[in-house]
């Protein structure tokens, strides 16, 4: 099929750019995932639904993406909350993995093709590691191995960082740090005692955060792929550290497009634990909202403004998706009516695909969700006026329910029967979701803790999965009805 333009604001030279795929109509990109020492909150939702909306309108407009979603479960905040509770890192980590998939269930986020773990991938990271020492852009030191910026001629490139104060040779060794703070940074921290640990050439120790991000995306997407997505908040260090390592240690381009998503603020304010704003989705639930507000909400203000979340806002949110229901509603009752009339004619053709056209053009200009929702209520209110002008014939109705569906295989909340929008999966936790507890269970059964076994099979019971032991491994089974 021919495509339309793409432009996307490439955050890499902050600039609109033409979009060019490696190799299309596929297109790999690699969104970082949630750290999961807690539950997400709705600023990380923000963020994970413009990348949903991402790879749904870049399907919408006809390719292919294959999206890579890791999990980060080992860094500083894992590692201090395992900790804290006196738990494995595994243990500690499995209940908010699990509030993550059903997060993005409930609203209506398409699964990526890949949730991999860090915990899974340290023998890669610690070839990456290998191949950048061999290649002099890193060293040993108090037992941790750290990159060393000044070797790194574009270090600072993707956030125009100013690297004149930076002192050679002075380090920091926690994960996240400002941008006062760029100095070189660990990719290998020696075992502390107590901590988690794995093997290396380095002796046993645990990967820094950044190398975590360069090792799963090598190796679901290879040494360059298309895009790279995140809040603003990772572009440094985080994104600038990945473009150092990846692009050291491969001597080619990491990534070709660096889409960043502004923040979500709450009632104009950052969220803090200080002020108490710092909301769940299951905050918010509790207070009666419905997930369908809250997803039109958070999808309907471009990726790169700044997102003010507030509950005013969220009426505002469903008295918009009761337009368009109410819409459905008449032009179901005036199909009929004409139905019952002899058929009548069909005006409404022309307009649907007119709409159509808006709509992905609006998508095709950096995900201008504005412009693409103003296209929607402009149809909204001419089907309105056509209704009341009596000139809606019986096919008007296919014709319009039909475009709204191609829309919404974008928006995802215009025909909202909660887990069909997630793409047809049943009722009930995700299959992902299922296999993390799964896994729980068999390491908490490991280590002989048969309570916590069993209080995971009894959740997952109440959730309508039954478990099965068999000699291949444990199965599940969705109960129906
Ligand atoms: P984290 O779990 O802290 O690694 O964050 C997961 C994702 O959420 C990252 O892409 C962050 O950039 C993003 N994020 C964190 N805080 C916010 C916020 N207030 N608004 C939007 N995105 C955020
Ligand atoms: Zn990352």
């Amino acid at each position: 099929m021919s495509r339309p333009e793409v432009r996307f604001f490439n955050t890499l030279g902050r600039r609109l750019e033409r979009f060019e795929p490696l190799a299309p109509p596929r297109v790999g990109l690699y969104t970082c995932g949630p750290t999961v020492y807690n539950h997400v909150h709705i600023g990380n939702l923000r963020t994970f639904l413009f990348e949903d909306l991402l790879c749904r309108s870049l399907r919408f407009l006809g390719y292919d993406p294959f999206q890579v979603m890791n999990l980060t479960d080992v860094d500083d905040r894992t590692i201090a909350g395992a900790l804290a509770a006196g738990r494995s890192l595994d243990d500690f980590t499995a209940p908010f993995i699990a509030s993550f998939h059903d997060d993005l269930r409930v609203l209506g986020v398409r699964p990526a093709d890949v949730y991999p773990r860090a915990t899974r991938h340290v023998t890669e990271m610690v070839a990456i590691i290998e191949r950048l020492v061999e290649r002099g852009f890193a060293y040993e030191s108090d037992g941790s191995i750290w990159f060393r910026i000044a070797a790194d001629p574009d270090y600072g490139r993707l956030s125009g960082i100013d690297l004149s104060g930076a002192r050679q040779g002075a380090r920091v060794a926690s994960d996240d740090y400002e941008k006062e703070d760029a100095k070189d940074f660990v990719l290998w921290k020696g075992a502390k005692p107590g901590e988690p640990a794995w093997d290396s050439p380095w002796g046993p120790g645990r990967p820094g955060w950044h190398i975590e991000c360069s090792a799963m995306s090598a190796k679901y997407l290879g040494e360059t792929f298309d895009i790279h997505c995140g809040g603003v908040d990772n572009v440094f260090p985080h994104h600038e550290n990945e473009i150092a390592q990846s692009e050291s240690a491969s001597g080619r381009p990491f990534v070709r497009y660096w889409l960043h998503s502004e923040h979500l603020l709450v009632d104009g304010e950052k969220m803090s634990k200080r002020l108490g704003n710092q909301y769940t989705l299951r905050d918010l639930l509790e207070r009666g909202l419905s997930p369908r507000a809250i997803r039109y909400a958070l999808v309907s203000v471009h990726y790169r403004q700044k997102l003010n979340f507030t509950f005013d806002g969220l009426r505002g949110s469903a008295s918009a998706l009761k337009r368009v229901d109410e819409m459905l509603f008449r032009l179901r009752h005036a199909a009929a009516g004409a139905r019952e009339a002899g058929g009548g004619g069909a005006v409404l053709e022309g307009r649907a695909a007119a709409f159509l056209a808006e709509f992905g053009r609006a998508l095709a200009d950096d995900l201008n969700v504005s412009a693409a929702l103003a296209a929607l209520f402009e149809l909204v209110r001419d089907v309105n006026v056509a209704i009341e002008r009596g000139e809606v014939g019986e096919a008007d109705r296919d014709t319009v329910e039909r475009a709204l569906h191609r829309a919404d295989s974008v928006l995802g909340v215009l025909f909202w029967d909660g887990e069909a929008a997630a793409g047809g999966a049943a009722a009930g936790p995700t299959d992902d979701s299922i296999r993390e507890r799964i896994e729980a269970r068999l390491e908490a059964r490991r280590r002989r803790d048969f309570q916590a076994a069993d209080r995971i099979r009894d959740e997952l019971a109440a959730e309508g999965v039954v478990l099965e032991d068999t000699p291949q491994g444990t199965r599940f089974k969705r109960r129906s009805g």
